[in-house]
């Protein structure tokens, strides 16, 4: 399932196809979208936003159109009228002189008000997006220390859209080994030092992760890897994936556990 910075990356292509040039066409598979297709003629596409995994086309005729990919949506970008050869359905297309992109497989798309974008109602709870918003270390720490977060686990809130947008299980073991954080640790049994160490560690990886096609691994460390013929699934990240293989500090065995039903990877000796 992608992750905030995997949607981030189709975002940008899709920016970079339909933004700035007027719009030939709207089509969508939903009847409840094909009352706008007019509106969108000529329209102009300002930009694309994310956030978390969701994504919000902004038009300069007032409107934005909402996506969610859930688990299969899948975003592609092709010359004018051009289409991949696959077997998902097409489910919302936006085509200019040049190119197109496509959207298919999501259900989850609506056509909103600029004004009623904020009331959305994943929007409205959804957490900052660290690639989109303008989010501070000390910003996010005042977050770890809030009430309805400060007592729950690591492995549960970071998992949890409405506390920052776009974490997922790649990027929760990766966060919390960079953080030097046990799994079972919640904000209130961190130290200051810590929750900062987390802050920052949320940070950097969601970027490193968004600016180095997934990768969370120490950059070097993975360039150094790759030299010596190891596959990316090798040397992507810290402990991702990586169970009874050594911690890459210190050689302690990666462990791995279920929390919340889905798979999360520690170094018991980093992350105490
Ligand atoms: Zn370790």
């Amino acid at each position: 399932m992608p992750e905030g910075p995997e949607i981030r990356r189709a975002a940008d292509q899709v920016e970079k196809a339909i933004a700035d040039r007027p719009v030939l066409e709207i089509s969508s598979a939903f009847e409840h979208l094909k009352d706008y297709e007019e509106s969108f003629r000529g329209s102009t596409v300002l930009k694309v936003e994310t956030k978390g995994k969701a994504m919000l086309i902004r038009f300069n005729n007032g409107y934005t159109i909402y996506s969610h990919n859930q688990l299969y949506g899948k975003w592609y970008v092709r010359n004018a009228y051009s289409y991949p050869k696959t077997n998902r359905q097409l489910r919302l297309a936006i085509h200019n002189e040049k190119k197109s992109a496509l959207l298919y497989s999501a259900s989850d798309i609506e056509v909103l008000r600029d004004e009623e974008v904020p009331e959305h109602p994943f929007i409205a709870k959804v957490g900052p997006d660290l690639l989109n918003d303008t989010v501070s270390p000390s910003d996010l720490v005042d977050r770890f220390k809030e009430r309805r977060f400060h007592r729950r686990k690591w492995t549960s809130l970071l998992l949890d859209q409405a506390f920052i947008a776009g974490i997922g299980n790649y990027l929760r073991s990766e966060i919390l080994f960079v953080g030097g954080v046990h799994p079972d640790k919640r904000p209130m049994d961190c130290s200051e030092e810590q929750l900062e160490k987390m802050a920052e560690s949320c940070i950097e990886l969601m970027w490193r992760s968004y600016e180095n096609e997934g990768i969370t691994n120490d950059l070097e460390l993975a360039k150094k890897l790759k030299a010596q013929g190891a596959k990316k699934y090798e040397y992507r990240h810290w402990v991702f994936n990586r169970a009874g293989q050594p911690c890459r500090l210190d050689g302690t065995e990666i462990i791995r556990f279920k929390a919340g039903s889905r798979r999360c990877y520690y170094c018991p000796t980093c992350q105490k």
